[in-house]
């Protein structure tokens, strides 16, 4: 899936999202779901993008 649209509010760095915006650091999503995968988050590591999606 192509990405023509940075969403300048979204910077990303994630090439492998089917999402990110082909030759800029951004994401072409409206809005993303931010999660985790930890019961108990304490730091950044432990958050996820939930709207990733492989190429
Ligand atoms: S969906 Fe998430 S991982 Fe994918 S480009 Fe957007 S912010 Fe990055």
């Amino acid at each position: 899936m192509s990405t023509e649209r940075a969403n300048m509010s979204i910077e990303c760095s994630i090439k492998n999202c089917a999402y990110h915006c082909c030759d800029k650091d951004y994401c072409s999503l409206d809005k993303i779901k931010v999660g985790s995968h930890e019961c108990d988050p304490t730091k950044k590591q432990c958050t996820d993008c939930m709207s990733f999606k492989m190429k």
